[in-house]
């Protein structure tokens, strides 16, 4: 379908307008302006209605491998032509969905080693969750249900997912709010929540704010902490080295389950293939996504230990738990070739000693900016915060708009950022080239520079 042609281009906005119900939009936004529909979209490139952007955000961080690769249009070919689909219910199952699982189990940390497939990662967070519960009522300690996440997480959609974030309104506007059986403890967010302490204090101050949730809960009565090794959505927050660890130590002292919610960051996106690698530690369980198939079809993964393996499965009686597109065998071959690509191109090693590196310096050089209060990087995920004052790291009222404003100036100028709050996100793909972070740097020093001269 060609949008050149302007009549069908515009019956096209005028049936979305009419009948599509946007995730994550202000539908008055839609009532007062046409969509823009994305036609086409190649290698760090999305191209609609004629305008070409550099997509520094890879989508919604999920297309490492970048878009449009006919590798990945051969595979899902073949793999329709052969098995276009069949479930994974009652002990059947596929080559693609056998071959990913094997796979997932080899790269990932520890002993990560058993696979259940679903579709999104609200979904394998979701799993997860009910997994905790089954393994701590297969262990006769069915009293432990509470879960504990943090401020400015992220988590997912779902009607039990959206209670684990960190973000008020996802959760009061449906009313979910209250419930003893999920806590938020502090995220380890240093620049707005660090105060005085040095980052590295400070992050030992965050987990040890999460061993005073589990002791005022009283440990017994805790399943796990769910957490975001670098928190994406709320402002690619990348915690100081500290932290990690010492949550692992707190959640192995007090027999708590570690879930890592590594959507964002599974599959290379903070310079090794886990980030539980990158920040030094072993979750009990952890959730992939996006990075799985960069996107190329909807398939997440929920993983966990062989203990918590050995304890679901150590009984007989059936997983009350599935999906009709678990395993899915197109997904799960799009994943396969995913994850052969980014290993065959070597782009792990390349984010972590090359082109990261590249990234951080660059965007690091925008500190000096009056508008920036601290540039904060991990591997090929990066959020710039805005800080009214710079001294006191004081934020700027979310009503003012400043963000959304940056962000704009900088897609006028052919760059897709996101803003979060007070936070422009970005979040490239991996085949992101030098010259590309050149000129991602150069759009974002005019944006901030435009927006410093409007409201001065
Ligand atoms: N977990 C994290 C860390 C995420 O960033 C997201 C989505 O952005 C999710 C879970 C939910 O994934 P999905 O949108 O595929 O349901």
């Amino acid at each position: 379908m060609s949008l050149s042609d302007q009549a069908i281009l515009e019956q096209l906005q005028a049936l979305d307008r009419m009948h599509h119900l946007h995730p994550f939009t202000d539908p008055q936004a839609v009532k007062k302006a046409a969509p823009f529909v994305i036609e086409q979209a190649k290698g760090a490139y999305i191209t609609g209605q004629e305008i070409r952007l550099l997509d520094a955000m890879a989508g919604l961080g999920c297309v490492n491998i970048g878009y449009g690769r006919e590798e990945m249009a051969d595979v899902a070919a073949e793999a329709i032509r052969t098995l276009s689909y069949y479930h994974s219910f009652s002990a059947v199952s596929n080559p693609y969905a056998a071959a990913l699982a094997g796979k997932i189990a080899a790269l990932a940390p520890g002993d990560l080693n058993k696979v259940f497939f679903a579709n999104s990662g609200s979904e394998a967070n979701e799993t997860l969750m009910k997994l905790a519960y089954l393994y701590w009522r297969r262990k006769g300690r069915p009293n432990k249900r509470i879960l504990i996440s943090r401020e400015y997480s992220y988590h997912g959609s779902t009607l039990a997912t959206t209670r684990l974030n960190g973000n008020r309104p996802m959760i009061e506007d449906f009313g979910l709010d209250g419930g003893a059986d999920v806590i938020k403890a502090i995220s380890p967010f240093w620049y707005r929540c660090g105060g005085d302490l040095e980052p590295e204090e400070f992050g030992v101050h965050a987990a040890k704010e999460i061993e005073k949730k589990i002791l005022a809960a009283g440990a017994d009565n805790v399943a796990a902490v769910i957490a975001e090794p670098v928190q994406g959505t709320m402002g690619a927050v990348v915690p100081p080295q500290s932290y990690w660890p010492e949550v692992a130590r707190i959640c192995k002292e007090h027999d708590v389950l570690l879930i890592a919610d590594e959507v964002v960051t599974g599959f290379g996106r903070t310079g090794n293939w886990f980030a539980q690698e990158t920040f030094g530690f072993q979750a009990d369980m952890m959730t992939l996504a996006k990075g799985l198939s960069s996107g190329y079809a909807p398939i997440s993964a929920s993983v966990v230990s062989d203990e918590i393996a050995d304890v679901i499965e150590g009984q007989s009686g059936v997983l009350q738990h599935g999906f009709t597109t678990s395993g899915h065998p197109l997904a799960s071959a799009l994943a396969l070739k995913n994850i052969e690509i980014i290993g065959t191109e070597d782009h792990v090693t390349r984010v972590r000693t090359d082109i990261g590196p590249y990234f951080a310096k660059a965007l690091k050089s925008l500190e000096d900016h009056p508008l920036v209060g601290e540039v904060r990087v991990s591997g090929l995920i990066a959020g710039i915060e805005l800080a009214k004052d710079k001294e006191t790291r004081e934020q700027y009222p979310l009503e003012a708009n400043i963000c959304n404003h940056v962000s704009q100036m900088a897609l006028v100028r052919g760059l897709i950022v996101r803003p979060a709050g007070n936070v422009v996100v970005l979040c490239p793909p991996f085949v992101i080239t030098h010259a590309e972070i050149d000129f991602m740097v150069g759009v974002m020093r005019d944006a901030l520079d435009e927006t410093y001269k409007a409201i001065h």
